[in-house]
């Protein structure tokens, strides 16, 4: 079985419900598992300003899927929920990115693993590193600057959805 770890955000309209919704969708695939989610933050838009905060949160799953097949699970998933790509760095409703797979590094035409952005995202590493805290290096510092804890999330991934979306 292999581990990844996924960064969600969304930052239009039922933001948490978005989250949720994406949540619950993944874990009832066929061949995924949501182990673990992290608890929700919120972030101050980057690249385009003038748009609404967002809500950030990561997830840790077990899969038997390749990385392809999860990435256009993750897809589906965008476009299921209405995500619009009108505006780049713009506004969306969701966005699911594979931060890590295994220990693998890819380097398709659309996929790259580690996700080449991850390092520089306090909205990435923050959620992450309480979900994996063994991801975090002791030289590693993340200024989390604009990352406030919007929602603390403890127990199982199960009790995130809490059975509402069923
Ligand atoms: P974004 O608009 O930031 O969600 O970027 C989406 C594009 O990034 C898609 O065309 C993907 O093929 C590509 N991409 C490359 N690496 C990844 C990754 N690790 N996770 C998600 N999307 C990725």
């Amino acid at each position: 079985m292999n581990v990844s770890f996924l960064s969600i955000g969304s930052n239009m309209g039922d933001r948490l419900r978005h989250l949720q919704q994406s949540v619950y969708t993944l874990h009832s695939q066929e061949g995924i598992e949501v182990v673990a989610v992290s608890s929700i933050y919120e972030t101050a838009p980057i690249g385009f300003i003038g748009q609404a905060d967002f809500l950030n949160m990561a997830v840790k799953i077990q899969t038997s899927l390749d990385p392809h097949t999860l990435l256009n699970v993750c897809q589906q998933i965008e476009s299921d929920l209405g995500r619009k790509r009108l505006i780049r760095w713009g506004p969306r409703t969701i966005d699911l990115d594979i931060l890590l797979y295994n220990n693998e590094n890819i380097e398709s035409e659309n996929l790259i693993i580690p996700h080449p952005r991850m390092l520089e995202r306090a909205f990435v590493l923050v959620p992450l590193f309480e979900i994996a805290p063994e991801l975090a290096s002791s030289e590693e510092v993340v200024q989390a600057g604009g990352v406030e804890l919007w929602k603390k999330i403890d127990g199982a991934p199960e009790s995130f959805w809490g059975g509402s979306l069923k």
